[in-house]
């Protein structure tokens, strides 16, 4: 992701979906995941953003290489580990819906139950694995970009 591309998302409030590449096995905090891995690859991950500065502001943070951990997200886009490839920004959207979205058009997995989703009571996770390569999981957002509700 470049300075530049992050100067183009939008401020508005909505959802967005982060492609991640993770170069190496993550190992998740013990006290909510004890004993398990994310392994590497490809991830996409769906959040929201309603607080100041919308879709453009969270995705920043996500992208930032050094941050203190807050969300589950943050164990897998902080350097070394990983970072944001690509992403897709929906104003208005509903982070739900498009997890939803990708798992039925895509079959994606979910890696961890309850990754990124403490806060939902419908979805499995809010992380979903992409089999392939970087270039795969950012054809897949380039795909659900034209198909998104929102
Ligand atoms: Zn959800």
């Amino acid at each position: 992701m470049t300075d530049q591309t992050l100067r183009l998302l939008p401020k508005a409030a909505g959802a967005y979906v982060l492609a991640i590449d993770v170069n190496e096995d993550v190992q998740l905090a013990p006290k909510q995941f004890a004993g398990r891995v994310i392994a590497r690859g490809q991830y996409l991950y769906c959040g929201s953003a309603n607080g100041p500065g919308g879709i453009a502001a969270r995705v920043k943070r996500h992208c930032a290489n050094d941050k203190k951990p807050h969300w589950h997200i943050d164990a897998l886009t902080t350097a070394p580990v990983g970072k944001v490839i690509s992403v897709l920004a929906v104003p208005g959207g509903n982070e739900c819906d498009l997890c939803t979205c990708l798992r039925d058009k895509f079959l994606l997995s979910v890696p961890v139950a309850g990754f990124g989703s403490s806060d939902c009571a419908s979805c499995p996770a809010h992380l979903l694995a992409v089999p392939g390569d970087a270039s795969v999981v950012v054809n897949v957002l380039n795909i659900i970009k034209n198909t998104v509700p929102g």
